[in-house]
């Protein structure tokens, strides 16, 4: 089986259109998942090793090509970004009432992780140039009751580590990277998820690696690991036991099941040895609808991504900023007709229900978290998409004109 970087139509029920149809009969999806090249022959292997548990060779091989990859002291599998980012609380010791700093435009795990051990979510607004926590507005949402400032590279681009992690220093808080999107992208020459004492990744079949569902924790901080392996063993010292540590294993700490399977361990190593291949087509496509729509941005008062200097993104998604929502949600619909599947993001965290409840907004609240989430748009992207279906979403967006 070769990488299908073209949409493989027969495989996902969408053969047997005939040409006579309309030009636009197979609809193009937003997010097609990635399958590699030896994924099939390694489930074989990994279903035909005796063993499916976590912790097996191919946690072994999947965990040491991540370590190669974001340069991190340390890589648990997890079973999702979600669990790592709740191992990541229980590792902190948070305790209820303890506050934790946190982008409102974000995916709401983050804010989940830390309201499950009782601390409470701080949201700050964004940038409106990176969409990335603002790191001008941290200082002044820090308390006496904080404890950790969590960052999420929005679109794989670099938050400002410098000012970020110079501010955790000095007011000795704990940083944690939400590198669900960064995987393989760089801040002055440092991979992502390098920066934090935690990461966290996703293998969510959204994520430009996938295993269906998965996640790992990367722990910087070596004082961590020993706690965060029994965190992952459901509380025990298994771990230790495996490795001849130990003579038995028992329950020493709090923890929950938070081991990948080596089945899911066995599809993510193939995807991680794709990892290059995946990237060159991702990138190629970010970077032709960068191109190919800066005209017809310019035109119509739509903005494109903002990449800083020295910041290396790894094209996890492609997005606009219409000039308001009325236009973006046009945009989406004359997509849909056009047969083109597009998105929006993030709502706000500060103003869900959820949020609302067991949150609290720094003050001067997050404008700017509210606007992004009414203008934006995403953009097919996936390795899969094939350059014949690049140019009819570029060919769509430019017909249409906002008004
Ligand atoms: C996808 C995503 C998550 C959640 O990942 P899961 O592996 O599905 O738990 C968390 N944070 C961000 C920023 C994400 O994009």
């Amino acid at each position: 089986m070769v990488d299908s970087y073209e949409p493989a139509r027969q495989r996902n029920g969408f053969a047997s259109r005939s040409a006579m149809e309309t030009p636009h009969a197979t609809s193009i999806p937003f997010n097609r998942p990635h399958s590699s090249e030896h994924e099939l022959d390694y489930l074989a292997e990994a279903i035909g090793q005796g063993r499916t548990a976590g912790d097996g060779p191919f946690t072994r091989r999947a965990s040491q090509l991540l370590k190669e990859l974001t340069g991190a002291g340390c890589v648990l599998l997890t079973t999702s970004c979600t669990d790592a980012l709740e191992m990541s609380a229980v590792l902190l010791d948070i305790q209820p009432g303890d506050e934790v700093i946190m982008p409102s435009f974000t995916f709401m795990s983050a804010a989940n992780a830390f309201v499950l051990r009782g601390g409470v979510p701080v949201f700050v607004d964004c940038r409106a140039d990176t969409l990335n926590l603002d790191e001008r507005l941290v200082e002044g949402a820090i308390t006496a009751r904080t404890r950790a400032i969590v960052v999420v590279h929005y679109g794989g681009v670099g938050c400002e580590m410098e000012a970020i992690t110079g501010l955790a220093e000095r007011y000795g808080l704990a940083l944690i990277e939400d590198n669900a999107h960064g995987l393989g992208g760089s801040y002055r020459g440092r991979p992502l998820g390098s920066f934090g004492c935690m990461a966290t990744q996703s293998f969510h079949e959204t994520k430009n690696i996938q295993c269906g569902e998965g996640g790992a924790l990367l722990v910087n901080d070596t004082e961590l690991l020993a706690r965060a392996e029994v965190i992952r063993e459901k509380g025990t010292d298994r771990s230790r036991f495996f490795r001849g540590q130990v003579d038995k294993y028992r329950w020493i700490d709090v923890g929950s099941s938070y081991l990948l399977s080596d089945v899911l361990a066995a599809l993510l190593t193939s995807q991680l040895e794709s990892f290059d291949k995946i990237q060159a087509r991702r990138q190629a496509i970010w970077h032709r609808y960068h191109g190919e729509l800066a005209d017809w941005a310019a035109e119509n008062g739509v903005s494109q991504p903002m990449v800083p200097d020295g910041c290396m993104q790894p094209a996890h998604l492609y997005y606009l900023l219409l000039p308001d929502m009325r236009n973006r949600q046009a945009l989406i619909g004359h997509l849909a007709e056009e047969g083109v599947q597009a998105t929006f993001h993030y709502q706000p965290l500060h103003t869900a229900p959820a949020g609302v409840r067991y949150g609290r907004v720094a003050a001067g609240g997050c404008p700017v978290s509210e606007q992004i989430a009414e203008r934006l748009i995403r953009l097919p992207l996936f390795a899969g998409l094939a350059e014949m279906d690049v140019a009819r979403v570029i060919e769509a967006v430019r017909a249409f004109e906002v008004s």
